[in-house]
């Protein structure tokens, strides 16, 4: 679920710049859980579901269940930007090197 590729498939950049690279976007992860949950809260807020407590809790574990494929992908590629820049110059040149 969710593997990275090795590297860019067109400037062959490498985006596992060590082993177990990806195991630091957990920290990511939690971030982005806590955003998902309390969206979900809010969102039932506003549909006027008014759940007990448990239902609450149920209602976000179920959410998060269903999102975590798309919060682990979210996760990685945020992880990644903190440690990948842009660089326009290789851009440049791979997008030459596919229009030849
Ligand atoms: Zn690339």
């Amino acid at each position: 679920m969710n593997k990275v590729k090795e590297a860019c498939p067109k400037c062959g950049l490498k985006y596992s710049i060590e082993p177990a690279f990806y195991t630091g976007s957990m920290y990511v992860s939690y971030a982005v859980g806590v955003a998902v949950a309390i969206a979900a809260y809010l969102l039932s807020l506003i549909f006027g579901l008014h759940f007990e407590p448990i239902g609450i809790l149920l209602s976000i574990v179920a959410v998060l269940l269903i999102a975590m494929p798309y919060i682990g992908a979210v996760s990685k590629s945020i992880w990644a930007h903190f440690f990948f820049k842009y660089n326009p110059e290789i851009a440049k040149k791979t997008s030459n090197d596919s229009r030849a």
